[in-house]
């Protein structure tokens, strides 16, 4: 059956190409996915899938019921894309200025419409349930995880599965890891008061830049000297704004920057730490401040025997031709959220295309399409073997 799934795939490769240029040249930013929602939409009344629109926002999930009973598996793909000016020259270009799907995430989704068909034809000969995630506003906190969650995308799933295209890694190539494998991410602004004043007289003020500067450099310190050293965490300062005159003193200045971390314990210690440094030094230089702190996506933290059981099933997966552990990304991903809920896995495919590579979220970033093939494969694979599992 498994088998019969395969060829089923392998004969749609053509159809899963044309969805995946379609949505590469209608691409929508996070939250405002309302065209690519109703293609999916389309793609299953089409088809007879039962399916709940809008869920959480502009998601939509379908569900497949074998005829047999068993497990209730979630696959889960996202479909926004970035403000981001496509700079690639290919016939499939972005058609909308500055949008693009320079993440892959039309890939996910077509890997997963797909998929979704093959599934459907099978279904007599299936057992369990099938839940397909098709996830808006992936790349823009609050993301579209969490509202799809609340509004029952989860309900009775039994576990879930992930994949990401990653057109920095060969293609044939499975990565998998147990634990966290994307980190929280975190954003914070800072509004230093100081007291404003003539370039000529320092005395008189309470110099906004020359603490905000302090504070750079401080905040670094709590990485290097306050965190565990086997531990990770990123603080990044991304904005120092403070508008002036060559001979003003500023009178305030605003630092805005991200905070990455994997462990829950080190992500609470740098928020804590960052409050008082920065307390400390505004103290220090008789000046007053705003920290406001937002969490973003918690880290993507995968489950032990879930992870073990992708691995085994990617090994007998055709198409895959290596299958490794993943390095630890400081990414953020909202997958984390299903994650926090149900057991399951999110791992990469990899999708490095021919020619020049290109990260994700550049201007000309593409990936090796034949890598959606693998990636459904796997995927199938997952979900089928899954039926069997203790
Ligand atoms: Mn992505």
């Amino acid at each position: 059956m498994k088998q019969q799934l395969f060829e089923k795939l392998d004969s749609t490769y053509e159809e899963m190409l044309i969805i995946r240029r379609h949505l590469h040249m209608h691409p929508e930013v996070s939250f405002q996915e309302t065209n690519t929602a109703k293609y999916i939409q389309d793609f299953y009344a089409d088809l007879g899938i039962e399916f709940t629109p809008n869920v959480g926002g502009n998601g939509v999930v379908a569900r497949i019921k074998g005829a047999m009973p068993g497990k209730t598996v979630a696959l889960r793909a996202d479909f926004d894309a970035l403000p981001i000016q496509d700079e690639k020259e290919v016939s499939y270009k972005s058609t909308v200025p500055n949008v693009m799907h320079a993440c892959g995430h039309d890939g996910h989704t077509a890997t997963l419409l797909v998929l979704g068909k093959a599934l459907f034809e099978m279904k007599e000969q299936l057992a369990g349930e099938y839940v397909l995630i098709h996830q808006h506003a992936e790349e823009y906190a609050p993301g579209g995880a969490k509202p799809m969650i609340e509004d029952g995308c989860l309900e009775g799933v039994d576990a879930i599965f992930g994949t990401h295209l990653w057109s920095l890694t060969p293609p044939g190539t499975i990565e998998y890891r147990v634990g966290p494998v994307m980190a929280a991410a975190d954003r914070f602004e800072l509004t230093i008061q100081g007291r404003g004043g003539h370039g000529a007289s320092p005395h008189q003020t309470k110099d906004a830049i020359v603490i905000g500067a302090q504070l750079v450099t401080n905040l670094q310190q709590i990485v290097s000297r306050r965190i565990n050293p086997v531990e990770s965490a990123v603080i990044s300062v991304g904005s120092f704004v403070s508008h002036n005159a060559f001979n003003v003193i500023a009178d305030s200045a605003k630092l805005i920057g991200t905070v990455r971390t994997f462990n829950p314990e080190v992500r609470n210690l740098i928020e804590k730490e960052m409050e008082r440094v920065i307390q400390g030094t505004c103290l220090a230089n008789d000046c007053t401040y705003e920290f406001l702190y937002e969490r973003g996506y918690p880290p993507v933290v995968n489950h032990e025997s879930e992870t073990q059981f992708l691995k085994v099933v990617a090994e007998k997966t055709p198409g895959v031709l290596n299958v490794r552990e993943s390095e630890q990304h400081m990414g953020g991903e909202d997958f984390g959220y299903y994650l926090e809920q149900v057991p399951g896995t999110f791992f990469f495919t990899g999708a490095q295309p021919a020619g020049e590579v290109y990260p994700h979220h550049h201007p000309k970033f593409d990936f090796e399409e034949s890598a959606m093939l693998v990636a459904a494969k796997t995927l199938v694979a997952a979900v089928i073997d899954y039926q069997t599992t203790e």
